[in-house]
């Protein structure tokens, strides 16, 4: 891992201008915003950002990439090399990478290297084989006033994909979105999180450098309310891939309803994580403590509801606390660091607030809450007991590495409580008792479950939730689903036989 001051030389060597039309720059003068290292809480760089005008052009120039340029022409082979060659660059600059993340996020070093980046080179290797199977079907259909009929279907791009992504792991999601949209032969624009840019203008670099054509992708920086707002509005975008939070889905779901344009929605959680009497307390007790601190908690999937069986719950927790105080908060250039700092001000300020209202709602804090003194958006890995599933600190999305520790008498309750929430995203398992595991993992409401692991990722495997945690699904085969259109084409054949 590279010096603190080595990593920060790396910065100048990111682009900081929109990518489309096949350029770098709007060739206007825009506005600009500063990236701003939530360590140190100094500016890393400033970008140029993207207004309506450069949205205007970057749709129009996909478009025609798509109807008249060499992009739409591209057949499923050519771009399966393509994503190959662009899955082997990231590779080759993994290192850059995952060092640009930590800086800009503030994310301790291995998580970026243990899972963004395999992540993203997996989705791209994984939608390049992809790319030349995506075929329709034939369907036999009855003969029509007397004659034989011949009927099949094919995939076809959606069109222009908008795809808008947050800052927690902008490499990785924005991966998930461009890999099976490139794939499916969709021309891509990227809006990256004004909070966190720089993986994805490197990225942008090398989708240029691996050879995708002009109009295959942008990348338009900039903030939300001005270039994301006209990115979803601009009526150009056949498709919007999104995430973030429910309130924003909110608008892009309005926004994509006139012209219903179609979306994906990957929002917010608030998952479980059920403890059962019978599960292994010191691995469950690490793999909870993953679920909830990883990233600084700052995961759409972190289990932030730790459900535990009241037979084991005394022992559970006293685990669950030490493996919290052993996790080390500080820079993540420094060594040994394990959690690192919240992205911005304000969501330190939102964390903290959420720890207030737990204290005032008479949960009992059992580690953490509070904050180290000096620079740096931190908090510590915080822990509340005895949670009652309607306190605050249950029901909204923190966002931050603060666990709600609720006690459960029965399965039936566990379950009851688990599906007890306005969000559906991922859920959670501890058991030994593999019956109880799997049917279990079929009555909690959730988009994905978890048995006896965190999360298991993986670009096979389709990713979304239901309720506030959104609709739709990426990757697998439903992320090429997600991004074409089904086309019917039946023929009325005029057969004389033995004419
Ligand atoms: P956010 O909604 O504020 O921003 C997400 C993206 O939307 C950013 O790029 C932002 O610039 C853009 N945006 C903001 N306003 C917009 C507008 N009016 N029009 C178009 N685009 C706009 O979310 P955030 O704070 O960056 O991320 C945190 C949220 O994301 C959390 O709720 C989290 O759960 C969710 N999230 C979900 C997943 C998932 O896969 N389900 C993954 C990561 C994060």
């Amino acid at each position: 891992m590279l010096a603190r001051t080595e990593a920060e030389q790396l910065v100048s060597t990111v682009p900081t201008e929109p990518y489309f039309a096949g350029r770098w720059g709007s060739g206007q003068s825009i506005d600009t915003f500063d990236v701003i290292d939530p360590v140190t809480e100094r500016r890393l760089t400033t970008v140029a950002a993207a207004g309506a005008r450069e949205v205007d052009e970057a749709v129009s120039h996909a478009r025609s990439a798509l109807d008249e340029g060499e992009w739409g022409r591209t057949d499923g082979s050519a771009r399966a090399l393509l994503l190959h060659r662009l899955a082997d660059l990231i590779e080759a600059r993994s290192e850059e990478f995952a060092t640009l993340e930590s800086l800009d996020i503030g994310k301790p070093g291995f998580e970026p290297r243990a899972i963004d980046l395999p992540q993203a080179i997996g989705a791209f290797r994984y939608f390049a084989g992809w790319a030349d199977k995506v075929e329709g079907r034939s369907v036999p259909t009855p003969s029509y006033m007397g004659r034989p009929t011949h009927s099949y279907t094919v995939r076809e791009p959606v069109g222009v994909v908008a795809a808008i992504t947050p800052w927690n792991s902008p490499t990785m999601i924005g991966s998930w979105k461009i890999a099976p949209a490139l794939a499916a032969g969709c021309a891509v624009i990227l809006k990256p999180p004004e909070d966190a840019p720089l993986t994805s203008l490197l990225l942008a670099s090398l989708i240029e450098e691996a050879g995708f054509p002009a109009g295959a992708f942008s990348v338009l920086p900039g903030l939300g309310a001005v270039t994301g707002q006209a990115l979803i509005d601009h009526p150009g975008v056949d498709k919007i891939s999104f995430t973030g939070s429910p309130e924003t889905g909110y608008k892009v779901a309005v926004a994509a309803a006139k012209g219903f344009r179609r979306t994906t929605l990957e929002l917010g959680g608030k998952s479980p994580q059920i403890v059962f009497g019978d599960a292994d307390l010191d691995e469950a007790a690490l793999g909870v403590a993953v679920g909830i601190f990883a990233n600084q908690g700052e995961v759409c999937a972190a289990g932030s509801r730790i459900l535990v069986a009241r037979s084991v719950y005394a022992e559970f927790v006293e685990r669950l606390v030490a493996r919290a105080r052993d996790i080390k908060v500080g820079d993540p250039f420094d060594e040994g660091t394990t959690m690192g700092a919240l992205i911005n001000a304000r969501q330190l300020e939102r964390v903290s607030q959420y720890v207030a209202t737990g204290i005032d709602d008479g949960a009992r804090l059992i580690a953490g809450g509070g904050r180290p003194d000096g620079k740096g958006f931190f908090i510590e890995p915080t822990l509340f007991a005895d949670v009652d599933n309607t306190m605050t600190i249950a029901r909204r999305e923190i966002f931050g590495p603060v666990g709600a520790i609720i006690a459960f008498d029965s399965e039936s309750e566990a379950v009851a409580m688990a599906n007890d929430s306005d969000y559906a995203l991922a859920a959670t398992l501890w058991t030994s008792d593999v019956s109880r595991a799997h049917v279990v993992a079929r009555r909690v409401r959730a988009g994905a479950v978890a048995i006896n692991g965190w999360a298991p990722l993986d670009p096979r495997l389709p990713w979304g939730g239901s309720k506030l945690s959104g609709q739709g699904r990426e990757l697998g085969w439903a992320g090429i689903e997600a991004n074409t259109e089904e086309k019917t084409v039946t023929a009325v054949l005029s057969y004389a036989p033995d004419k």
